[in-house]
């Protein structure tokens, strides 16, 4: 064989393995897709949550931003609006765009001053209410009208404070410098933030693994697994087959392993395939039951017969 056809061999090769790579990535890419979907249904919320129109934030700005605003011009106390958006949180991404006639009710518990007895939000022509409701046993918590808890099996961010860094999807890898998915979502928190377990479970594994760095993988009912990375430090005993609740603390915000600086990647899977944890629609951590959800469901009726509803515009009308 003479150089030249050789070459224009290798260079054939070469083409093939590339288009390969690419066809690879795209079925990656595709498959990650239709597993989100599926994981959305049903259809509500996660589908109006997916328009995320560049035009619209820069026009309407974030929905926090938002009732953050309102909430000044009406005269709601912040502590109160903080409660509010912890409500919503697990239910509704905030981030994403406002739109007119976007608003909300908020109204406070008298006998308990500073808690919230019932809140809506109404985001993109859809409305969600929630509840305070105390069941029998002395929990206390909030319920959308048919008994489901605003607080979902897992929370979509890990930890209390964070700036969401990067998305799920396909990124541009900030160090290698070339296109991959990414199969979570990085939060940006100051070094030594808690970190804290997204829904009660099992500790699967709990060390150092490779670019990942110091990371914790918890299996949670229904199929679900969580995995938080970088981590500056594991809790201390946390270890394989260790229960864990919703809340408590596994570790440390740290920049260990392949990373630029203090943040958690965070990923969820279902049935151990990637899902995008700012948009799956996540079951509800509990729903009422028999006596308990009558209970509810009398209260709930007379607040609604009681309530003057006082609407709180997100955007004035001018
Ligand atoms: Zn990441």
């Amino acid at each position: 064989m003479d150089r030249v056809s050789s070459r224009a061999i290798r260079v054939a090769l070469l083409s093939f393995l590339v288009v390969l790579c690419a066809f690879g990535l795209a079925i990656l890419r595709g498959s990650a897709r239709a597993e989100t979907q599926a994981a959305d249904t049903p259809a509500g919320l996660a589908d109006l949550n997916a328009t995320d129109d560049p035009d619209d934030l820069a026009k309407y700005g974030r929905i926090e931003e938002r009732i953050r605003t309102a909430a000044q011009r009406d005269g709601i106390a912040p502590p109160i609006v903080d409660a509010m958006i912890r409500i919503f949180a697990d239910d509704i991404d905030l981030r994403r765009a406002a739109h007119p006639g976007d608003g909300f009710v908020v109204v406070t518990d008298d006998a308990t001053p500073g808690s919230i007895a019932f809140a809506s939000l109404t985001f993109n022509g859809l409305t969600v209410a929630f509840y305070r409701f105390a069941t029998p046993g002395g929990d206390v918590g909030y319920f959308d009208r048919g008994g489901r808890s605003a607080d979902k099996l897992l929370m979509r961010r890990p930890l209390r404070d964070g700036l969401l860094r990067s998305p799920f999807g396909m990124l541009r890898h900030p160090i290698l410098g070339y296109t991959r998915m990414h199969t979570g979502v990085d939060w940006e928190a100051p070094l030594g933030s808690p970190i804290v377990a997204a829904g009660p479970g099992t500790i699967e594994t709990a060390g150092w693994n490779g670019g990942n760095g110091e990371t914790v993988r918890v299996r949670h009912d229904g199929g679900y697994a969580t995995t938080y990375a970088h981590l500056a430090r594991i809790t201390d005993g946390l270890k394989p087959g260790m229960q864990v609740e919703r809340g408590q603390v596994i570790g440390l915000v740290g920049s260990t392993g392949v990373s630029t600086g203090p943040h958690l990647h965070y990923e969820v899977l279902v049935n151990g395939r990637f899902v995008d944890p700012m948009r799956i629609r996540l079951p509800a951590q509990r729903v009422l039951e028999g006596t308990t959800l009558a209970a509810f469901t009398v209260q709930r009726t007379e607040a609604d017969s009681t309530r003057g509803a006082s609407f709180h515009p997100l955007f004035s009308a001018k």
